[in-house]
């Protein structure tokens, strides 16, 4: 792609209208907490330093009573945002350095700012462009991988690529381009799993269409993009390649995957299944007819061996790599799922159906719930999904539990993945609904009643945590159930 003016224009145009709510992600109150926040958020997500800065501007509002900080204090206040020794001395080096060289003030020069301590040209950058409005163009890991995906830059440092983007695009522009890539580089053009599909670039993206190789991962892009349906959902080892293309299929199959062993149940495919883990238990007469293997995480290998598998199924949150690593080495086919949205069952129904014979099955499951996805519902309250408590740890809005959540109207809070947060950062997330699942940590009445006390405004609900946490199997019955909340 050779970008020309009218194509730059035409993707900003396209980014705009993609991501009209673009806005710095650091929550904060002047431009003191801005650097702060910035610094904080070295090697950690926006939204833990969010969780993180409430408790600590309650406790130094300024550069004055953070100079005089204890570190230790200090270090506990910021300990979750990680690398806290260093971020602690640094925020203590900048307090101090704020108050001898600019009276306790922030000062607006790109200079000055990333001579303070711990501030470098991106932190200087995102502190001038958004305190003060000063237009400037930092280059993140999100910025960096869709420039050089989008062909805007070929350089090889942050640096080289905001020298390029700043060349392409009027200077006027840089805040609210910098605002919108980051956006474009969560939302859509994920590190690993970009959804070209959807993209708004796609026609100005020759990594999207498949002409080139993605700069990011070495890989071509083109198959995924062709075949919407086909599952990013899915690794196997090379034996288990021979194993699905067998003309009948694997005719012996394992499954470690509590919702995956139901599923097959529910797909007629009983008869194939040769093992399962001890927490595989639905439907219940499965524990009397189908051996048990061991658990999700320590299967019981010789037994697995004894009973000679053609495929051993696994999911890559539920098994770890150690254990699909010790099949291979024992010569044993296996095929990891990947589920962390709803969108990621339909993909894998269908290749699980292509591959173990049960395509009708497959598709009927496909056709019901693109019915119950659509229309897609509108941003509800904002709701917190606690997984476990002591310590508190929730379903973030990028697994399974928080797509579920999203596609039935909710707004899913939190940091990325399972996050777990301190009493003080739990109090800081103020939810509007807070749902208590019943598994993997039984929550009941209690804990509901507890939490209402220190969440007076926000609702409630305890509910069936098979529904919303075993995706393939349930998936339905999850959107139904949560649908049913709203
Ligand atoms: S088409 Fe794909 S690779 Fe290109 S910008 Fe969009 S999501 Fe990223």
């Amino acid at each position: 792609m050779r970008w020309t003016k009218t194509k730059l224009r035409d993707l900003q145009l396209r980014l705009a209208q993609a991501y009209p709510d673009a806005k710095c992600a650091l929550d904060h109150a002047d431009p003191f907490q801005l650097v702060v926040a910035t610094v904080l958020s070295a090697q950690c997500t926006d939204s833990r330093v969010n969780i993180t800065t409430p408790a600590l501007f309650a406790r130094y509002p300024d550069a004055a009573s953070l100079a005089r900080a204890n570190p230790a204090e200090l270090e506990g206040l910021i300990r979750s945002t990680g690398f806290y020794h260093n971020k602690a001395k640094n925020l203590l080096g900048l307090a101090n350095a704020l108050l001898t060289r600019h009276s306790g003030k922030v000062p607006n020069d790109a200079h000055q700012l990333a001579a303070l301590p711990g501030v470098g040209q991106k932190t200087a950058n995102v502190v001038l462009a958004n305190a003060f409005g000063v237009p400037a163009l930092a280059v993140d890991t999100h910025i960096f991988r869709v420039a050089r995906r989008l062909g805007l830059s070929a350089g090889k440092t942050p640096e080289k690529v905001e020298a390029d983007l700043c060349r392409l695009f009027p200077r006027e522009d840089w805040i609210e381009l910098h605002h919108q890539l980051i956006f474009h580089g969560r939302r859509c053009c994920d590190a690993r799993k970009p959804d070209c599909g959807n993209c708004a670039a796609l026609s100005l993206c020759d990594v999207g269409q498949g002409k080139l190789a993605d700069p990011h991962s070495g890989a071509t892009l083109l198959a995924r993009n062709k075949k919407p349906d086909e599952p990013s959902v899915i690794a196997f080892n090379s034996d288990a390649d021979s194993a699905l293309k067998m003309p009948t299929g694997p005719q012996r199959i394992m499954s470690l995957v509590p919702s995956v062993t139901e599923l097959l149940v529910q797909w007629g495919l009983t008869s194939k299944l040769v093992g399962r883990t001890r927490y595989c238990i639905s439907p219940k007469w499965i524990r009397a007819t189908v051996p048990e293997v061991g658990g999700t995480k320590d299967p019981n290998f010789p037994r697995i061996v004894d009973l000679k598998p053609d495929l051993v199924i696994l999911e890559k949150d539920e098994n770890s790599k150690s254990v699909a690593d010790t099949l291979t080495g024992l010569g044993i086919s296996w095929l990891a799922l990947e589920i962390r949205s709803v969108k990621d069952c339909l993909a894998a129904w269908l290749m699980l159906g292509k591959q173990l014979g049960a395509m009708d099955q497959a598709k009927t499951r496909v056709a019901e719930l693109k019915k119950l996805l659509s229309p897609k519902p509108k941003a509800g309250p904002r709701t917190l999904t606690l997984i476990w408590k002591n310590p508190w740890i929730s379903a973030g809005p990028d697994t399974y539990v928080g797509d579920l959540v999203r596609c039935a109207g909710f707004t899913p809070m939190g940091p990325e993945r399972y996050p777990t947060f301190s009493e003080e950062e739990l109090d800081a997330l103020d939810p509007e609904v807070i749902l208590l699942p019943s598994e993997p940590y039984r929550f009941t009445k209690r804990h509901a009643v507890e939490l209402q006390k220190r969440f007076p405004s926000a609702t409630i609900h305890l509910l069936n945590g098979q529904a919303i946490t075993w995706y393939l199997s349930r998936t339905e019955l999850g959107l139904e159930c949560l649908r049913e909340l709203l």
